[in-house]
């Protein structure tokens, strides 16, 4: 291979083949930089030692395909070329073979500057040649096959499901499948295996995973793929400590097996509440502070009188958010912070009251400012800032009283002023570094339902096979018939469902399911499905649960995501080798694409115009 020679090999008989990927003619001589997959090495025509092979080099374009015999050979001293692993070799041609030509590419692999998107995606084979895309394949190759030794390890069979299925009620909208020969029937792929993965479970296959594609047809989301890649599990008789521990097992073995990096396990742990009131987010980044509510530190009078002050709830948090090490604010800087405006999450009703200047707090409230800076450890370098809820009559109407919200609110606050001041200081750089601080969590205890205020209904927060705390089961049954009002207690019920995470991005989902038949149907219920519908839309599934099903849980995470991580990419696109645009295009094959009025008809298929 094209990266395979060193100095060792000096003097040996080598055949390399790949591509031009530059070529230099000095004449008598030509240097020719041949490219494969492992690297480049550098080969030599002399027109004195080998007159034709010298004529056909001197034919040679970028991206040719040739192939060469030839002799190693050391390189002198001040010719040796540091920057690559073959630097000390080049090989002198005796034989120069031709395989193949190429049109002159749109870009070359081998330049540092990179075309627009849309030209390397349609050119994809060209850009696939790249080095960083071939180090990203690569990559995601290490991953998945760590991760298929390690969960093989564990006990887990990778078992294949269908594409051409039913719909999985993952929350997104289907891509369906014309049926020739039942014209007017669909199919529909898979948003995820959760179906068949709950039936193997019921099938006997106690340990299942599948690194498989899942298939969601959303909304233009900037980093999201219509099609993507999740390593699915699934496993009986499961504790939610159980579930974790395979993946914490997986996770150490890719990280470590793929880029070097030792994890630590178990990964912390916090419950959905927690993330919420301490980080305003149910995804934390930990590589940040947590909000500190310093009400604790005030004296009952103290906190009075800045609640008068600055019209402040004072039975919500008041939230000091802390940006460590983020170095001198100037006064324009800490003017952009406090004006709502700056931080496009907290616009609108003054929601947050802010101090965002310590020196003037300091001078105007001395006692109360020592207190909260010792309480919340603030050091000299630090950006800091309190946020409390405002007291605005005339708002409390149209606000969220909860203080959930409130804690939202900070939350974003806290990520858009570390994306902006954290930045300065190097362990919150998203990409690129080497030393990367991964900072693992799972989150625990997510609500069962979530209300959906477009249309008015409450929906799984997960998925509807996901089972909820035992002690919120009664009141489950009070309030089974209240799906469309939006203060039912629904939303207090907890989920056996985790997230894990990884520095404030979510890799995966997954939950301790339903087992039995009589809960499943009193979720459906709740959800506000009938039993006609739910039979309608489940009910091979339904009955599946009836032949005696194990309790049984699992999760799902984001293959994408974890390889995009671990390759410092700012986008999916890097790590999937045919990716889609954001508007679910694949611009190589040019799809989708509209099909001939023969095939349409043999599906029974016509097409509407838009007005229609
Ligand atoms: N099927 C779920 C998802 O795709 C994951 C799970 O619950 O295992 O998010």
């Amino acid at each position: 291979m094209c990266g395979a020679l060193r100095a060792s090999d000096a003097g040996k008989k080598a055949v390399l083949m790949g591509w031009v990927n530059r070529r230099r003619d000095l004449g008598s001589i030509i240097f020719i930089d041949l490219r494969d997959r492992t690297g480049v090495t550098q080969v030599v025509v002399n027109r004195e030692l080998n007159p034709s092979a010298h004529d056909k080099a001197e034919q040679l374009r970028n991206e040719y395909v040739i192939a060469v015999i030839g002799t190693v050979k050391q390189r002198d001293r001040d010719t040796v070329n540091k920057n690559i692993p073959t630097g000390e070799v080049e090989l002198i041609i005796e034989e120069l073979r031709l395989l193949n030509e190429s049109k002159s590419p749109p870009f070359l692999p081998g330049e540092a500057i990179l075309p627009n998107e849309e030209m390397r995606l349609k050119y994809r084979y060209i850009d696939l040649r790249r080095d960083a895309m071939q180090f990203n394949i690569e990559l995601r190759h290490k991953v998945s096959k760590a991760i298929r030794d390690d969960l093989s390890a564990q006990g887990f069979f990778e078992i294949e499901t269908p594409f051409m299925t039913r719909s999985t009620p993952e929350g997104a909208r289907d891509y369906l499948v014309p049926s020739r020969v039942q014209p007017g029937s669909f199919y529909a792929l898979p948003q995820s295996p959760q179906m068949f993965k709950q039936i193997l479970m019921i099938s006997g296959f106690d340990r299942y995973f599948q690194i498989v594609r899942c298939f969601r047809d959303e909304d233009f989301r900037a980093d999201r793929q219509a099609e993507f890649t999740q390593i699915d599990l699934e496993m009986t008789y499961p504790q939610t400590d159980t579930v974790w521990g395979v993946v914490e097992g997986f996770l150490t073995a890719a990280f470590k097996a793929a880029a070097g990096q030792e994890i630590k396990a178990p990964f912390p742990r916090m419950s959905y509440d927690e993330a919420i009131k301490r980080y305003g987010n149910d995804k934390p980044d930990m590589r940040l502070p947590a909000m500190v509510d310093v009400r604790a530190a005030l004296m009952p009078e103290e906190l009075d009188e800045l609640a008068g002050k600055f019209r402040m709830r004072k039975e919500f948090p008041l939230q000091l958010i802390r940006i460590p090490k983020a170095g001198e604010i100037s006064g324009t800087e800490r003017r952009t912070i406090g004006t709502y405006g700056a931080f496009q999450h907290v616009q609108g009703p003054s929601f947050v009251q802010l101090m965002t200047d310590p020196k003037r707090f300091a001078k105007d409230y001395p006692a109360p400012s020592e207190k909260v800076q010792a309480f919340a450890k603030i050091e000299p370098d630090d950006l800091w800032l309190l946020a409390g809820a405002a007291n605005h009559p005339e708002k409390a109407a149209v606000m969220d009283q909860r203080v959930q919200h409130f804690c939202e609110k900070c939350g974003f606050l806290r990520l858009d002023l570390a994306q902006k001041y954290a930045s300065r200081h190097k362990a919150f750089e998203k990409t690129g570094d080497p030393a990367k601080d991964f900072r693992f969590l799972w989150v625990s205890d997510f609500p069962m339902f979530e209300w959906d205020n477009a249309e008015k209904r409450w929906n799984p927060a997960h998925h509807p096979f996901t089972t909820l705390h035992e002690e919120d089961m009664a009141k489950l049954e009070a309030n089974i018939d209240s799906v469309h009002d939006p203060k039912s207690p629904l939303g207090e019920i907890r989920a056996l469902a985790y997230d894990v995470v990884l520095n404030g991005t979510e890799l995966g989902s997954g939950s301790i399911r339903i087992h039995r038949q009589d809960i499943q149907k009193k979720i459906f219920q709740a959800l506000g499905m009938s039993d006609d519908e739910a039979r309608a839309r489940f009910g091979f599934f339904l009955e599946a649960l009836e032949y005696g099903t194990p309790p049984h849980g699992g999760i799902a995470l984001g293959l994408d995501r974890i390889v995009m991580i671990l390759a410092g990419a700012e986008s999916l696109r890097e790590v999937i080798p045919f990716p889609k645009t954001a508007r679910a295009v694949d611009l190589m094959v040019d799809a989708p694409t509209p099909v001939s009025e023969a095939q349409l008809k043999e599906l029974g298929i016509a097409i509407r115009k838009a007005q229609e």
